[in-house]
């Protein structure tokens, strides 16, 4: 129902049971003052909410093997954007919360006009620094999305050195806060399988500092990439020393082997 999607939410669950999958959370976009004036985030979440109640009572049926999530992901911005956050989050029963940077400083950082004036490395230095900013003012939510997301739009993929720091307060502050990391598989489409979100390096250091909360997520925008990479995701949570999978239900985590 966001406007970047494409398929309507009976055909991606129909789907997402069709590839067997044995859960299923849609996390349709909500991005309050999307700083991209040719593309509107402001989902109707009442709407929304509503639509995915229903699918609830159809899918999650006793003696089903399959569940069906309620989630939202969310686009941090400190200021309005961030307490608009919390009105909408506080104010439904999600299950599942995704927050995600896709602008900072006041800019979509997937359009050209973020990336003029900055190389590769400032590009991803200011989105990091950005995205703790807004973790500082905003903790609402279970995983931080995509958490290289600005690696997708640098006309290269920044060098990872030479950002480390950066992102390393990133990866800090999620665990601090005991949050989750996303592994979404979208960038394998995108850049044919040469880099991962988040990089091999960002997870090892995540599981390092203590953090063991990782969903995989194929960030599917139509019912054909629904599920999509999520074996290979498992592999890689697998290749970074991790053991399980978390899952969510009204707020609260659990575990599942891999
Ligand atoms: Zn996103």
């Amino acid at each position: 129902m966001s406007s970047d999607g494409h398929d309507s939410l009976r055909d991606m669950v129909k789907r997402a049971m069709f590839t067997g999958l044995d859960e299923y959370a849609v996390t349709d976009h909500y991005d309050y003052d999307y700083k991209d004036r040719s593309i509107d985030f402001d989902l109707d979440v009442d709407e929304y909410f509503a639509a995915l109640t229903s699918m609830v009572a159809r899918c999650n049926t006793p003696g089903s093997r399959f569940r069906f999530v309620r989630g939202i992901e969310i686009g941090l911005q400190t200021g309005a954007a961030n307490i608009k956050n919390s009105e909408v989050v506080s104010s439904h029963d999600f299950d599942f919360v995704i927050a995600s940077i896709h602008c900072a400083w006041g800019c979509a950082v997937d359009i050209p006009e973020y990336h003029e004036n900055r190389d590769p490395e400032t590009a991803a230095k200011d989105f990091y620094d950005y995205t703790v900013r807004c973790l500082e003012e905003y903790d609402d939510f279970d995983v931080l999305g995509h958490i290289n997301f600005i690696d997708r739009f640098t006309r290269v993929v920044p060098d990872e050195d030479e950002v480390w720091e950066h992102v390393d307060a990133v990866i800090k502050k999620i665990v601090d806060m005991g949050k989750g990391l996303e592994v979404n598989t979208k960038i394998l489409r995108v850049l044919g399988g040469a880099h991962t979100t988040p990089t091999m390096r960002m997870l090892q250091r995540y599981a390092e500092l203590g953090g063991e909360t990782v969903t995989t997520g194929s960030d599917a925008h139509r019912v054909a990439e629904v599920g999509a990479g999520l074996k290979e995701a498992e592999n890689f949570i697998r290749a970074a020393g991790l053991r399980y999978i978390a899952a969510f239900r009204d707020r609260k985590i659990s575990y599942k082997k891999l």
